[in-house]
């Protein structure tokens, strides 16, 4: 039998693997079925004029963010400010003046709080259940936990979003958080192009079959998104893998895409801002704008849940044409003349993404740390939706694709290769 350790997807998560088995000098591969490395971590450097990251952008957590360190030693360039909380606010046709933004930050951060608080007492409810503070920021406060699970509240449970183990600080990553991924995976062992169709237990140990062919090995680490796993596209043997399986119905990815307006100038000085939001009538939801600075101005719209998906349904010029709309709404109809440059994601639509990033259904509130403590054997899982402090998150999927190779390690005695 090959020692091998078979590491399914070359996102943050199978990188992570890879690295710690590096570390511990035990035999790898990474398979992984796209033309390119990253997954959710993609610095588009092609579609617009300068870079921009469609998928992950900001280190979360960044004051205790591992991948930090590998941004120091690879020379990434962040911006160790955070300025996410720098936001300019166009409420109903005027802007908000200091007071009325700072009562906006209170109600984002009672929403948060009141959730935390509901998640401690083991609610398994809606998060959209959760009482909220009435008031100007309200809107603009859903709609940022909205981002933050990636679907709409209602189908969020509140208890499976306070695993979140949130420090608030949060660091762009302003040369690409997609490229330091990238580089962090330079030498190591990934085929790309090669997608597995199964993976099964063989002889005490697993064989994966790919479009080009098998591979036998010790064991298999299985990175794949919710959704993909959801999607039956990777068949799996019956047993302890089926029973995660069902767990991992209820985690589902929602639904975050972007558009990326490329500026030959901004519409109005963003001064230190980061952030617009636009919330023009209260029967819409509110539009978040990430706000650019560099070379390039840039501002990103960020859409989730049921409108991202209505969006997503009327194609990527549509979706273009809304984040415009919101603009000219503010700041006239010649702020088309402003636009260099238009780009979509299209991560719902990626066969090997499927979505944006996982949450718990309301009613399987505690299934993410089912999945994490079930005992699969040699099939093991990672990625995202198994890290529980730091779901959702890059750094959240790297750990946990270093858990899961080290869990390995123990496991079966692996040895380093002589
Ligand atoms: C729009 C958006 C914004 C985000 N913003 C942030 C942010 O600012 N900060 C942050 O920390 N996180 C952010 N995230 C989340 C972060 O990008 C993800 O949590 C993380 O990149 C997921 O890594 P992963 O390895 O778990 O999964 P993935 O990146 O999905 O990797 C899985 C890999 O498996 C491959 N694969 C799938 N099926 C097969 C198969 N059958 N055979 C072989 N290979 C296969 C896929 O191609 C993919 O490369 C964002 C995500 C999105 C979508």
């Amino acid at each position: 039998m090959s020692e091998k350790v078979i590491i399914i997807g070359a996102g943050a998560a199978g990188i992570g693997a890879g690295l710690e088995l590096q570390a511990l000098g035990i035999p790898f591969v990474i398979i992984e079925a796209s033309n390119r490395i990253g997954g959710r971590a993609y610095t588009d450097k092609t579609s617009l004029r300068s870079h921009w990251d469609q998928g992950c952008g900001w280190f979360h957590c960044a004051d205790v963010n591992p991948l930090v360190h590998w941004a120091d030693r690879l020379r990434s360039v962040y911006d160790r400010n955070d300025r996410s909380k720098n936001a300019l606010f166009w409420v109903k046709n005027r802007w908000l003046d200091m007071a009325e933004s700072a009562s906006v930050h209170s109600s984002i951060n009672d929403r948060f709080n009141t959730i935390y608080a509901v998640a401690k007492k083991g609610l398994d409810v809606p998060i959209s259940d959760v009482p909220a503070k009435a008031g100007i920021g309200e809107a603009i406060a859903e709609e940022m936990v909205r981002l933050m699970c990636s679907d709409d509240t209602k189908y969020a449970s509140a208890v499976g979003y306070g695993d979140y183990n949130d420090t608030e600080v949060n660091w762009a990553v302003t040369s690409g958080y997609g490229d330091l991924i990238n580089r962090m995976a330079t030498g190591l062992p990934i085929h790309t192009r090669t997608e597995v169709v199964s993976v099964e237990y063989h002889r005490g140990g697993v064989r994966v079959q790919t479009n080009s062919g098998q591979i036998d090995g010790r064991a298999a680490i299985v990175t794949a998104s919710t959704n993909v796993l959801r999607s039956g596209k990777i068949s799996f043997p019956s047993g302890p893998v089926q029973t995660l399986l069902d767990l991992v119905e209820d985690v589902p990815c929602g639904t975050y895409e972007k558009v990326a307006l490329a500026l030959k100038h901004y519409p109005l000085d963003p001064k230190d801002n980061e952030a617009l939001w636009v919330h023009q009538h209260s029967r819409e939801s509110p539009i978040y704008f990430q706000i650019i600075h560099g070379n390039q101005p840039m501002m990103i719209a960020h859409i989730s849940g049921d409108q991202a998906r209505g969006l997503i349904a009327a194609g990527p010029q549509e979706m273009a044409d809304f984040a415009i709309q919101k603009l000219k709404n503010i700041f006239g109809s010649h702020v088309q003349d402003l636009i260099c440059g238009t780009a979509v994601t299209g991560w719902q639509t990626n066969p090997l993404i499927q979505g944006g990033y996982s949450y718990a259904r309301t009613g399987a509130g505690q299934n993410r740390r089912k999945m994490i403590t079930l005992d699969t054997g040699v099939i093991t899982f990672a990625g995202e939706a198994f890290s529980l402090p730091w779901y959702g998150t890059a750094h959240g999927a790297y750990e946990s694709g270093k858990c899961a190779a080290s869990r390995l390690q123990v496991l079966l005695n692996l040895k380093p290769a002589s």
